[in-house]
């Protein structure tokens, strides 16, 4: 653990491996797993070590991390898919987001639907 863990919080228990997870990719400053309930022929999580609530929080205090999480993620699409992606970050309960460590949807294989 370290000290910017939240002890309580699911995604900081699977980057400690304290929970099981579908790793797929790992850099120094970010993990990417599998979503447990995909939403795409490929739905990975790509998540920072450090914890932080969402990526308002996260974009204000570490841009260089925010920067590693999208280059992961565009990574995880190379290698898992034809580099081509959708990313997305949904930020606060009415965004749809339910678990509170900033987490970036990346959505991709196939043709995904457009937004309404
Ligand atoms: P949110 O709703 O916060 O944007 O996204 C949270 C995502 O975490 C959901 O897509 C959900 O399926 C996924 N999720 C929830 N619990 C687990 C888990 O224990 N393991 C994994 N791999 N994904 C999870
Ligand atoms: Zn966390």
């Amino acid at each position: 653990m370290t000290s910017t863990d939240s002890p309580d919080c699911l995604f900081c228990k699977i980057v400690a491996g304290d929970i099981p997870a579908d790793v797929v990719a790992s850099s120094d400053t970010a993990i990417a797993f599998r979503d447990i309930a995909p939403k795409a022929p490929v739905h990975v999580l790509v998540v920072p070590k450090e914890h932080y609530p969402d990526v308002s929080a996260f974009a204000a205090t570490d841009t260089e991390g925010l920067a590693g999480v999208i280059g992961l993620a565009d990574g995880v699409a190379s290698e898992l898919a034809d580099g081509q992606y959708r990313l997305i970050f949904n930020t606060g309960p009415k965004a749809g987001q339910s678990v509170f460590h900033v987490h970036a949807h990346l959505l991709a294989g196939g043709e995904l639907p457009g937004f309404a």
